[in-house]
């Protein structure tokens, strides 16, 4: 009873208090009130084209064209916004490095609702799980948090699709961004594997699809080293979806 009358009091106290030390403005354009105001959301660069994963060629819904796959490549990529847009790469970098959680949530509605309106294919009951592209544990550690788990929690509720946290990062490789494209292969070569936490791992990738989830992608490289490991275990389809596009 007691813990009911204090508890929400408590977190109105606890809001109030770093709402006035640390008013929430918009990463973009400074006003007050949210992380990305109403303007600001509608004025983020739209990507024209989805591009096929591995020859980044146009290709529609993002779909790997026929002659690039290969047996255990993703089978498409989607991406919604161009990073080469300053107030898309400025709100997407300052989630990381100043720790705005929520940010992510924010940009994970935004996401939902381009899903909804032009991919209704990945919505069907028992289509998909989501899984987020894991971090190296002393990273997460570090942040306090993955970005992509955070996307596929939010995207889980707004798309009612279950998230499935298969994989896990067994090297501490360098940030991606940092380095040339051969260079980013051999980075990433043999990054994920399967998460020592599922039991029966071959039983739970066997025959499903999976949408792997990241904030941002430039060469597809990360992804495609994750989709791996899942298609080697059996997984039927491995959509890439990804917030924005380098
Ligand atoms: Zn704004
Ligand atoms: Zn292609």
């Amino acid at each position: 009873m007691y813990q009911t009358l204090i508890k929400p009091a408590f977190a109105d106290i606890k809001t109030f208090i770093l709402d006035t030390l640390f008013p929430i403005t918009c990463l973009s354009c400074g006003k007050e009130g949210d992380f990305l105001c109403v303007n600001c959301k509608s004025l983020l660069t739209k990507l024209e084209h989805q591009r096929c994963i591995a020859c980044q060629k146009p290709s529609p819904f993002g779909l790997t064209h026929p002659s690039c796959q290969t047996p255990h490549m993703a089978d498409g990529l989607i991406s919604f916004y161009d990073y080469h847009d300053k107030k898309v790469s400025k709100i997407l970098i300052a989630g990381k490095y100043f720790f705005l959680k929520d940010i992510y949530k924010t940009l994970a509605t935004m996401v939902a609702e381009k899903i909804n309106n032009n991919f209704p294919n990945l919505l069907s009951p028992n289509s998909y799980f989501l899984t987020p592209i894991p971090l190296h544990p002393s990273r997460k550690r570090w942040r306090g948090f993955n970005q992509a788990e955070i996307l596929c929690q939010s995207l889980s509720t707004e798309l009612n699709l279950p998230v499935a946290d298969v994989l896990q990062r067994r090297k501490l490789t360098k940030t991606q961004k940092d380095l040339k494209k051969a260079e980013r292969l051999q980075n990433i070569n043999s990054a994920f594997t399967l998460s020592s936490k599922i039991l029966n791992p071959k039983s739970y990738i066997l025959n499903n699809n999976f949408i792997l989830v990241d904030d941002v992608t430039t060469t597809g490289a990360t992804l495609q080293e994750a989709a791996k490991v899942l298609k080697r275990n059996g997984a039927t389809k491995v959509i890439c979806l990804t917030v924005a596009r380098d």
